[in-house]
């Protein structure tokens, strides 16, 4: 919500950015999204899809991984995510394989990623991540995210898909836990800020969904399936 009324204030005081990628992926969303005076939630939802997407366009171009070698051969889906027991947080274990990753923050630079340990040099990880014990998913930083991206890891759940997909980093401050809902599992964090962070299978396959347990509430209106035993489940695994 903040991030749209940024952009839109960026976009007004730069009116050159909205004639050229990406400020002009923006431009008629957002005079649509306004044009009424209300932003509704499936507008909201959709400008976040976009953001998305062109964060994702954003690296493709700006921090091309085309310069760095693929692994050959390496082991990419034993044991990838698992919870064990209740109570017990979700980790995920990655392949057995270090990359270059180049940063789409500076261009030209790039940082040293260790995808089984959930490692990388960037001053994020290091100083938000390092101290989060090893498989825990908010250890995955944008550059961690950008290499599971980029080696197309096959045969994940699509739980998994989805989060390595999501281009936004996870909030370190969250703790996640694998559970079932019927479906297989999805991934779930705990609130310490109102939201919780949920993986999950919706109307248009599986993403993230945000849920704030306390006041019953999904946001922008938009729920996963099994979102009536979600909210209590949240409530009961990170008790306040
Ligand atoms: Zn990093």
């Amino acid at each position: 919500m903040e991030e749209l009324y940024d952009l839109a204030e960026f976009l007004n005081a730069n009116p050159e950015a909205g004639k050229h990628w990406p400020g002009n992926q923006f431009v008629e969303p957002l005079r649509e999204v306004w044009a009424d005076g209300v932003i509704d939630n499936h507008e909201l939802a959709l400008m976040e899809r976009l953001i998305v997407e062109t964060r994702r366009e954003w690296r493709r171009r700006v921090a091309p991984m085309e310069k760095t070698e693929a692994p050959a051969g390496a082991d990419l889906t034993s044991g990838f995510a698992a919870s064990t027991d209740s109570g017990e947080l979700a980790r995920i274990n990655g392949p057995d394989v270090r990359m270059e990753v180049p940063s789409a923050s500076y261009p030209g630079s790039s940082h040293r990623v260790d995808l089984k340990a959930s490692t990388c040099d960037c001053s994020d990880w290091k100083f938000r991540r390092n101290t989060l014990p090893e498989g825990h998913f908010s250890r995955c930083c944008e550059h961690i995210l950008y290499a599971f991206e980029y080696l197309e890891v096959e045969d994940l759940s699509l739980m998994l898909r989805a989060f390595l997909k999501n281009t936004k980093p996870p909030d370190p401050e969250k703790n996640w836990i694998l559970r079932d809902v019927g479906y297989g599992n999805i991934l779930i964090s705990d609130a310490p800020h109102g939201w919780s962070d949920i993986f999950a299978r919706g109307r248009d396959g599986w993403g993230m969904f945000g849920c704030n347990f306390r006041q019953k509430r999904w946001k922008y209106g938009s729920e996963p399936e099994g979102a009536a035993a979600i909210i209590p489940l949240i409530k009961e695994e990170f008790p306040e």
